[in-house]
């Protein structure tokens, strides 16, 4: 066979994997940025759960969504939210087809990796005020150190007024933040295995230094005291009942000479919230029943009344089911065992400097598009819901059909590791289910990476999908 011939064979068999960039014109560059500075800003008011959900709820509501609470009937066309407990949250719009045909779901999670405070968390030693806190998920103690961070939160009283907290975002708040040794002084922590450099007990935030003006022991405590019940009303015993998370106090931002990627806190997993979202937000009578779902908790395993094993959404989706005048016994189970869903959640993106933990063809790269994991789990697949092949094939056809650009990649090379999100939670009850969401870098640290290009695929992917699955 001649070279030509051989050439054009190549470009009709090889499965091609571009930069995405390659293709886009000036006018969808545009897109992508414009696109890009609403996420940046909805991230930068938003970087707890609580916040995901306060500032969801208002973009859902200025899209014409109600409270499902409020309907007392449903029909094709309506949209409705469930705010559960202010830390998740599911949307739906009926959609025109009857719902016994299944409906379909794309599932994010609002919570990101941090610093909780203990229950307990202020004391003070030589002369230094600190809050203790219990860190939240899979971190690197090591990165939460030496940087600014931001107290977010609510503290409730007995009374039940909740107060909310947010310090250290605005320019002239203060921020905070936990100490490492000099490496003047850090020889024997310098020797330690990089896991045990900083201790969980030893990311105690640093809050204050100046001792309350009275003859009484732990003045500088006693300051700190002082000044939030000046501030808030409240006495140490009200941090009993408080959640209180330590953010990085470092905005997200717009990164590189070409502004070609977004660099910032808790991006896993709010960059699927966000595209997921506001593609919700673009979808105008569906045929099948189109439903958001943000969850919370994801990042400690999905427990809890607020995180996905709930049974908080099955009774959302009951409540539908009421709400349209067709429930009937087994008729939930037969919505679950007909629906799809894209489980929106993100992918570890090949980072070269790092590339001996990643296998390259299955590996999901920065810039090509919204990733696909087929299975996660560790060590032979284990505890992974490995979607179908004819359920991955439906998914292809929607993301060819819609030219969307998409990759399908692992979580790492085989016994390196490993990873899980929500999909086998709603695998379980009967649904198709694939994981999509977008590569980043860095994850879990405090300042995660990902590309403006896969941001805006997943935004036109969830899109397609609610439309034509
Ligand atoms: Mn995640
Ligand atoms: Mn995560």
């Amino acid at each position: 066979m001649e070279k030509k011939q051989a050439e054009e064979l190549k470009e009709k068999l090889f499965h091609k994997k571009e930069n995405g960039w390659n293709a886009k014109t000036p006018e969808e560059k545009q897109a992508i940025f414009d696109y890009a500075k609403g996420y940046m800003n909805y991230m930068n008011q938003s970087k707890t759960e609580r916040e995901i959900i306060i500032n969801s709820k208002k973009i859902a509501e200025e899209n014409g969504f109600e409270d499902i609470e409020n309907c007392k009937s449903l029909k094709p066309g309506d949209k409705v939210y469930y705010n559960n407990r202010g830390k998740s949250m599911y949307l739906a719009i009926i959609g025109t087809k009857p719902i016994e045909e299944g409906v379909n779901i794309i599932g994010s999670h609002a919570d990101s990796p941090r610093l909780d405070l203990k229950p307990n968390p202020l004391y003070e030693d030589s002369e230094f005020a600190y809050f203790k806190t219990h860190y939240y998920g899979g971190i690197k103690k090591y990165q939460w150190t030496a940087i600014p961070l931001a107290i977010h939160g609510v503290i409730v009283k007995t009374n039940g007024e909740t107060i909310s907290i947010n310090i250290g975002e605005n320019e002239d708040d203060p921020i905070f933040t936990i100490t490492d040794l000099l490496p003047h002084l850090a020889q024997e922590q310098m020797k330690k295995k990089l896991a045990d450099g900083i201790e969980g007990e030893d990311l105690n935030l640093l809050i204050g230094s100046i001792p309350f003006d009275a003859d009484v022991s732990e003045k500088v405590k006693l300051n700190m005291l002082a000044i939030l019940h000046e501030k808030y009303g409240i006495t140490e015993k009200d941090l009993l009942s408080s959640e209180i998370e330590l953010v990085p106090a470092m905005p997200c931002k717009s990164m590189g000479f070409d502004h070609s990627m977004i660099a910032g806190y808790g991006q896993d997993d709010k960059i699927c919230v966000y595209t997921s979202l506001t593609a919700l937000m673009n979808i105008e009578n569906p045929e099948k029943t189109a439903i958001c779902l943000i969850s919370d908790k994801e990042e400690i395993g999905s427990m809890g009344n607020t995180g996905m094993e709930s049974h908080v959404f099955d009774y959302f989706m009951s409540e539908i089911l009421n709400k349209l005048g067709n429930n009937q016994a087994n008729l939930l189970e037969k919505v679950y065992c007909k629906s799809k869903m894209l489980s929106a959640d993100v992918d570890a993106g090949l980072d070269p400097i790092y590339a001996s933990v990643s296998e390259k063809n299955n590996a999901s790269y920065l810039g090509r598009g919204v990733g696909l994991n087929k299975y996660t789990g560790i060590r032979g697949k284990s505890g992974a819901s490995d979607a179908n092949a004819e359920f991955v094939a439906e998914v292809r056809r929607i993301f060819e059909t819609n030219d969307i650009r998409y990759q399908i990649a692992e979580l790492g090379k085989v016994d390196l590791g490993g990873g899980g999100t929500i999909a086998y939670i709603l695998a379980n009850k009967g649904m198709e289910v694939i994981d999509c969401g977008v590569p980043v870098l860095s994850m879990h640290a405090p300042y995660e990476v990902t590309s403006k290009l896969d941001l805006y695929e997943a935004y036109r992917a969830y899109k397609a999908f609610w439309k034509n699955a």
